[in-house]
């Protein structure tokens, strides 16, 4: 594919944005250093946070794709830009949790840190008016977000990456804690869509169990960007 342009601004989200381009199937992802938490309700811009997420999403989404998972991702564009197929996607959230952090933990009262054998599988509505609520595949089906086979294979997916990604992280010293993940289809073909980056899960330090993920940001912790840079260093992003 050659000579992809950079078209008008389609989408803005809370970290990302979106751009046509000159071929139809294709759109321009730019990562923004803005970082939000609690539904939308912190804000902050935190300088270089676009750079390395769009270089730690790159290099996830391309591991991803050589352990047979299909990905949007097609190829860096800039610094903060990469390409992407512009997917169908679906208004749902997959998260699996290996360890109990965050929003399980307040829903069950659990204690933060405690090991899920086996991990754990949650689906969430995007829909920050809503404060994205928990909802079930029967939900996603009687609603039409997806289809019973869409519903199966984001399932199917997400668990295929916790595989993956669980071993790239320990080898590299870390515990992949938890993680969202967003599908959309393709032309027919579902597709892991939107971003794997510090944004979007929880990652802890193997030894002291210090938190490297955007849980430095939404608990004032500080050193956001610089822990972002840190887990890619330890995974050879950068
Ligand atoms: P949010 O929607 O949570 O504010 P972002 O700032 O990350 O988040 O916005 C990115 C938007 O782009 C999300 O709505 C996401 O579902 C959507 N998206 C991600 N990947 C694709 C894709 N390949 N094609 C079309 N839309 C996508
Ligand atoms: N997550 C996300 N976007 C969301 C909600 C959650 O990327 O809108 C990620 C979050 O970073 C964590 C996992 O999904 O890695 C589980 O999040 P949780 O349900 O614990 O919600 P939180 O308390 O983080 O809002």
């Amino acid at each position: 594919m050659e000579n992809i342009e950079k078209g008008d601004l389609i989408t803005t989200g809370k970290a990302k944005s979106l751009y046509s381009t000159n071929q139809a199937d294709f759109l321009v992802m730019h990562y923004r250093d803005d970082t939000s938490a609690f539904d939308g309700k912190k804000i902050e811009s935190l300088e270089g946070k676009g750079t390395i997420n769009n270089k730690f999403n790159a290099f996830i989404m391309e591991y991803l794709e050589k352990e047979g998972i299909p990905t949007h991702f097609e190829r860096l564009l800039s610094e903060t830009d990469s390409l992407v197929k512009k997917l169908e996607m679906a208004p749902v959230e997959c998260v699996v949790r290996n360890v109990a952090a965050g929003s399980i933990c307040k829903r069950l009262g659990l204690k933060e840190g405690l090991d899920l054998n086996p991990p754990t599988f949650e689906f969430f509505y995007k829909d920050d008016d809503l404060g994205d609520p928990m909802i079930n595949e029967y939900h996603i089906k009687s609603f039409g977000w997806a289809t019973t086979e869409q519903v199966d294979q984001m399932q199917e997916k997400t668990f295929q990456v916790n595989d993956a990604l669980k071993k790239l992280f320990s080898d590299a010293g870390m515990i992949l804690i938890d993680y969202k993940l967003e599908f959309g289809s393709f032309k027919g073909e579902l597709l892991l869509g939107d971003e794997f980056t510090p944004d979007g899960c929880r990652v802890w330090d193997v030894e002291t169990r210090e938190k490297l993920d955007k849980d430095r940001f939404r608990q004032g912790l500080g050193d956001v960007v610089e822990s972002y840079q840190i887990m890619a260093k330890r995974l050879g992003v950068i």
